[in-house]
């Protein structure tokens, strides 16, 4: 049961949307809201809890990020949905943060309630909130903090990014891994680091390849493995002569015809083969001849068959290889380069690592770990870091982390609210509230007292100290830049804004109910 709104979850994922006909709609709504936000709560920040999701096949999986519950939750409520949204979209948008702005929106929707409780129309508490947005806008970059490219500052990033993610063993190593990806990459789209987790091995096993991985077996046992420098083919289509090709409809009278035919045939292999060893590996789309296999392993070249679209597209970015569909038109720049491949086993399953030559060239996160769920985790905490790193560097500077931001910009709202005419006024301190709910709820997961905290980190701010945050490791208040608790703006900036989306979309809903009412003209739409 829901401690803040008293709605069980699971009411949530029935469809009892018929009932908010009797009830308030728009209370039904907010209702539900909160209560898909209070089902992440606890997974913020390093202490959170993991949740634990079951299907209905009987499939378990435990996690501690805040858009993976969502997603797996069957929500056929709209206004849940429209919560569930918020961690999707800020997931799809900078990765991090999810949890962040899910709380954000359930505080939003509870202080809205609570104004419009008090007779505040939804368009002056959507008009406040964006006045408070544009207030952040100016705030935060007065409690950034600036950084420069090679700070070590960044690791402090991503090891924050990584937070709580069933990954503390290995942090340090991984957000080292992390930032030494985007160094090599600096600055390009964050498509060209690949992570990539195998079922095999521990987390501190993790490491970075300057190129990527495929899992590929090699198609003859005669082939080689290990070659440095070798040219890469990526093949875009069969090495076989279809029968018509292979076996022309010869009338066979005479018995050494037919070792003609196969002398043909053999040579005909054999040209492919030739052609195709220009290269010292061969990536193939399809399937390979039997006989083909056999003159390639004969040549000396490495070669994979079936190997799939999007293996191919990383070989051709890490290697600069053009895809070639026509042996007749190979040429010597179709070719990529490599600066080695070698085979890489992990558990049970067969890999070869590309390594790149281009530059700055692709590189790969290869995240171990013994389990497949630990794995996923893993993937999650790691995309956050890479990405909450980018942007640091992009943005050249960072918040203190820990609730520190929240509380600085509530504070600031609020002394700023008074000189706010109108009702707008309210809405710019229900907005401070809301970001109040951050550091409220990292002291709950730390096991400390809320009001305690909140009431200890006000003073500080009060008295200037503006990076004071909760250290949620280790329970208690200090400086979060000397704790080394430090994230983007653009992931605060991003939870806001789809948390203010969010509840505006869900507070107006009634309007539009009353709007379609003739009987009783809606008053505020007409003047
Ligand atoms: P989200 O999905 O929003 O990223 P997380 O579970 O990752 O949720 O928690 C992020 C929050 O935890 C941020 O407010 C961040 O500042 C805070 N945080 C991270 N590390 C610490 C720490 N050591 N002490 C206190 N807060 C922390
Ligand atoms: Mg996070």
């Amino acid at each position: 049961m829901s401690e803040r709104t008293g709605l069980h979850p699971s009411n949530i994922l029935s469809e009892d949307i018929d009932r908010a006909s009797d009830r308030d709609a728009r209370s039904m709504n907010i209702a539900v809201g909160r209560a898909v936000a209070d089902v992440v709560k606890t997974t913020l920040g390093p202490r959170g809890r993991d949740k634990m999701l079951a299907d209905q096949g009987g499939g378990l999986a435990v996690t501690n990020d805040g858009e993976t519950v969502l997603s797996m939750m069957d929500i056929e409520h709209p206004a849940g949905k429209i919560v569930a949204d918020v961690a999707s979209t800020q997931k799809a948008e900078v990765s991090d943060g999810t949890t962040t702005a899910v709380i954000l929106t359930g505080s939003l929707l509870k202080e809205s309630e609570r104004l419009l409780d008090d007779g505040i129309h939804s368009t002056t508490i959507e008009r406040g909130y964006h006045q408070a947005i544009d207030r952040v806008r100016e705030l935060l970059p007065e409690i950034a903090i600036d950084i420069t490219a090679d700070s070590g500052i960044l690791q402090e990033v991503a090891a924050t990014a990584m937070t709580g993610k069933n990954v503390d063993v290995a942090r340090d190593h991984l957000s080292s891994l992390v930032v030494e990806a985007v160094r090599t990459v600096d600055q390009r789209d964050g498509d060209d680091i690949v992570v990539e987790s195998v079922g095999s091995g521990t987390p501190k096993e993790s490491e970075l390849l300057e190129g990527v991985l495929i899992e590929e077996e090699r198609i003859h046992d005669h082939m080689p493995y290990n070659i440095d420098d070798p040219t890469v083919l990526v093949y875009g289509s069969d090495l076989t002569f279809d029968d018509a090709q292979s076996d022309p409809a010869i009338d066979i009278t005479d018995p050494g015809q037919f070792e003609t035919i196969i002398e043909e045939e053999e040579r005909q292999f054999r040209d492919m083969a030739d052609e195709v060893s220009e290269a010292d590996v061969v990536l193939v789309d399809g399937n390979v001849d039997d006989m083909v296999m056999h003159f390639l392993a004969e040549e000396g070249v490495l070669a994979f068959d079936q190997v799939d679209k999007e293996d191919q597209r990383a070989i051709v970015r890490a290697t600069d290889a053009w895809v070639v569909s026509d042996l007749d038109e190979l040429s010597d720049s179709d070719l990529g380069h490599a600066r080695s491949v070698e085979r890489r086993i992990f558990g049970d399953d067969e890999y070869v690592a590309f390594a790149s030559d281009t530059d700055p060239g692709e590189v790969t996160l290869l995240l171990r770990s013994g389990t497949e769920h630990v794995g996923k985790e893993m993937e999650i905490a790691v995309t956050d870091a890479v990405d909450a790193v980018e942007i640091a560097l992009e943005e050249g500077a960072v918040l203190p982390g820990g609730g520190a931001s929240e509380i600085e910009l509530a504070r600031q709202l609020r002394s700023d609210a008074d000189a706010i005419d109108g009702r707008e006024q309210l809405a710019v301190e229900a907005f401070a509230n809301a970001l109040e709910t951050i550091p409220r709820t990292l002291a709950r997961t730390a096991g400390r007292d809320p009001i305690d905290i909140l009431t200890e980190l006000r003073t500080h701010h009060a008295e200037g100290a503006i990076a004071t945050g909760l250290d949620a490791t280790t329970g208690d208040v200090a400086e979060m830049t000397a704790r080394g608790v430090v994230e983007p703006l653009r992931v605060k900036n991003a939870a806001i804004d789809s948390a203010v989306d969010a509840t505006v979309t869900i507070v107006r809903i009634d309007d539009m109910i009353a709007a379609s009412n003739f009987n009783e003209p809606n008053t505020d739409i007409l003047s």
